[in-house]
């Protein structure tokens, strides 16, 4: 797994490398932007229910902050490592410029498998780790979220934690609350939704009327694309998860498919459609492709298989770094993570905003402005792509680029 960490730190900054040649930057400020900013790591002692303390180890990558607070989940995972946290903030930095936001990037995480902990241990776990990482972070300096393994009462008990050490009150310090506790309407849905907006972007400058759409994953992204974009007329026919998929070319209605998923725990006993893989979901003859699971689904070795004309990449890192060149051959277009995605952090930009200004947001409001962000970060992308000659990867690397060293 470190080695795979270490791919991903080395694959985010060679980009970054390859992107600042683009825009004439010396070896120099190149090696400023890609150097974290600061790496915290801290002790996380926690009581056990045997009444033992185990101690565990956190990190918080605070990446760089020219363009506003840090910001950046937190995971909890037994495979969180100094190297993770640091690709991940580094992809944060450019994901939050890519969208236009006001913020730069961090990432945190818990060397943890949460699964053995118990519920109050994992609220002793997360208030630990909130009260070490403490002096590091705030409004307006460094603003974590939910990441793997982590959710929205996890976030509640680290603000509470947090709000306790500083004897004041500061929901904008944590995202992705529940919406009772100042999380925003319509963050549940958004990244999902954000990732339909920018694939009918993107179907609106291709002047294609693609129709049909394969989705890997049913989580969260997978399941809000594949509703958002069922209700926007697209046919929704392939859906998959963990254990597998269901293909039907007639269409598939996703809320349907979630009954079945809730009720017998998989996708695959949905009963109109065929069993597929997940290796064979990817190759269906479809017009869009949507992982939204897990990363490097897509490599070298099934590439040049792949029949849909459109990928939109809603996982983070699902196209390996060889399967782009095969892809582009194919004539297939990518939508990138940092921009696909996006939605997410977007709309956890809105939550800090209405904390800070003690305002709630309706949903609509919440969707319309999401609508616009998204739509903006795209047609800017788009733009560099044609003015650069180049995939809308490599143009959302160089917008956000541009941002953070104003070229
Ligand atoms: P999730 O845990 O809610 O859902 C993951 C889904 O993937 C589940 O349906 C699971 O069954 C399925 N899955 C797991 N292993 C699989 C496999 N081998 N093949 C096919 N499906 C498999 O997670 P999520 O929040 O939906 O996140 C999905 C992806 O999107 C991740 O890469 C995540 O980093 C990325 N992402 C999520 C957000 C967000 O706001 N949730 C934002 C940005 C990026």
């Amino acid at each position: 797994m470190i080695n795979t960490q270490n791919e991903m730190l080395k694959t985010a900054q060679e980009l970054i490398e390859k992107t600042g040649q683009k825009l004439n930057l010396t070896p120099e400020e190149i090696d400023f932007i890609i150097q974290p900013d600061r790496i915290i790591e801290v002790k996380v002692p926690i009581k056990m229910d045997n009444g033992i303390i185990k101690t565990f180890v956190g990190f918080r990558s605070q990446h760089n902050n020219v363009l506003g607070p840090y910001k950046g989940g937190i995971r909890f995972h037994q495979n969180v490592s100094r190297e993770e946290v640091i690709a991940l903030s580094t992809l944060m930095t450019l994901k939050c410029a890519a969208n236009n936001l006001p913020f730069g990037g961090s990432k945190g995480g818990v060397i943890v498998n949460p699964k053995e902990l118990n519920e109050t241990e994992l609220e002793n776990l997360s208030r630990s780790y909130a009260k070490a990482i403490a002096p590091f972070i705030g409004e307006d300096v460094d603003v974590p979220a939910p990441d793997v393994n982590t959710d929205g009462k996890i976030m509640m008990w680290m603000l509470d934690e947090y709000e306790k050490t500083i004897d004041k009150k500061s929901p904008a310090t944590f995202t992705g609350k529940p919406v009772e506790f100042g999380g925003s309407l319509g963050r549940t849905e958004a990244t999902g939704r954000g990732g339909v907006i920018v694939m009918e972007n993107l179907l609106r400058k291709l002047n294609k009327n693609y129709q049909t759409i394969a989705v890997q994953g049913f989580g969260n992204v997978g399941y809000y694309f594949a509703q958002i974009a069922y209700e926007e007329g697209y046919k929704i026919v392939a859906l998959s998860d963990s254990k597998g998929g269901i293909y039907n070319e007639k269409g598939l209605n996703p809320e349907e498919v979630m009954k079945i998923k809730e009720e017998t725990g998989s996708v695959i006993n949905y009963k109109d459609g065929k069993v597929t893989s997940n290796e064979e979901l990817l190759e269906l003859p479809v017009d869009i492709l949507v992982p939204a699971a897990l990363e490097n689904v897509i490599t070298k070795d099934n590439a040049s298989q792949i029949q849909a004309k459109v990928i939109i990449e809603m996982a983070n890192g699902p196209i390996t770094e060889e399967a782009y060149p095969i892809l582009e051959g194919k004539g297939i277009i990518s939508a990138p993570d940092i921009l696909a995605n996006g939605g997410g952090v977007t709309v956890s930009y809105f939550e800090w905003l209405q904390n800070k200004h003690n305002e709630h947001w309706t949903e609509e409001e919440v969707n319309q402005k999401l609508e616009e962000q998204q739509t903006i970060a795209f047609s800017e992308i788009y733009q560099i792509s044609q003015e650069f000659k180049t995939d809308l990867k490599e143009a959302a690397f160089i917008s956000a680029l541009k941002k953070i060293v104003k070229k």
